[in-house]
């Protein structure tokens, strides 16, 4: 099993769409033993109900990666119970709908600063606290990006720069934590239907295209970015850092 014996924490889950969810389970079946976050209370019963299919059982938290408090919480919950940590993944972003929806030109001050600090500044944060955990051990982070961090795509809007200033942050952060032996990697996912897609206008659209032009001429499923993030988990990636992988059925290779 490739991730036998190692402790992880995975942010995102919402529901049993979420790539985050996808990860998880993959990890476990790698032996991984999870350390699961939820954003709020709302969210917490479906997070409760769907780590019942994980074996171990994961530690469950809360995080709002907009909270420092929580943030040191979550680290401090996870070194009380397993004394260290060997990857994290950061699966979620928030952008307001009134930016993910018309011109890019009316994004507002407000809505700017949010997208960025929730969905780029966080992994940051995160990585911060985490690197203690990780000492002695070689550790992985992954984040979760789109092709909208550097082709204009309608409607994605500042959540295409808030993607932008993550994957710079991962080059950034790897190199930083290189040299005490950890990696920092990115997954460029296709569209995939889930709760943060479904508030981009137009969704469905972006997926009949990729559909009529990626070079598999079909989509991807969150159980293809979780086999790949599972590489980055895992020494089969012990070589790369600072890397984007497209998992995205081509689409980011073709030109018209
Ligand atoms: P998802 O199931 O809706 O997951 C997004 C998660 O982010 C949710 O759990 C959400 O909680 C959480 N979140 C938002 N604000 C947060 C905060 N302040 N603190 C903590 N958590 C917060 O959607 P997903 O598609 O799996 O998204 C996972 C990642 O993949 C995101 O970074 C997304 O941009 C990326 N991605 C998705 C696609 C796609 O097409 N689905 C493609 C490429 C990349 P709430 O529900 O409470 O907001």
């Amino acid at each position: 099993m490739l991730l036998e014996g190692k402790i992880g924490v995975v942010l995102g889950v919402a529901n049993k769409r979420s790539i985050a969810w996808a990860i998880a389970k993959r990890a476990v079946e790698e032996g991984a033993q999870l350390v699961l976050t939820y954003q709020n209370e709302r969210l917490k019963e479906n997070v409760v109900e769907l780590a019942k299919d994980l074996t171990p059982s994961p530690l469950l938290l809360p995080c709002d990666v907009a909270d420092e408090k929580q943030i040191d919480a979550l680290f401090a919950g996870i070194r009380e119970k397993h004394g260290g940590l060997d990857f994290l993944v950061h699966a979620l972003a928030f952008a307001r709908r009134e930016e993910l929806d018309g011109s890019f030109l009316n994004t507002a001050p407000e809505g700017f600063r949010i997208a960025l600090e929730v969905s780029a500044y966080s992994l940051v944060g995160l990585a911060r606290r985490a690197v203690p955990l990780m000492e002695g051990r070689k550790g992985s982070f992954i984040t979760l990006t789109y092709l909208g961090s550097e082709r204009a795509v309608a409607n994605y809007n500042v959540m295409g720069v808030a993607k932008a200033a993550l994957e710079s942050s991962v080059r950034y952060l790897a190199a930083d934590v290189g040299p005490m032996g950890h990696r920092v990697n990115a997954i460029s996912a296709g569209p995939i239907k889930t709760l943060a897609a479904s508030g981009v206008s137009g969704f469905s659209k972006i997926l009949d295209v990729v559909k009529e032009k990626a070079p598999l001429r079909r989509n991807v499923d969150a159980l293809e970015v979780a086999d790949a993030a599972i590489f980055f988990l895992s020494d089969l990636s012990r070589g790369v850092t600072g890397e984007v992988l497209f998992v995205d059925a081509g689409f980011h290779a073709i030109g018209f």
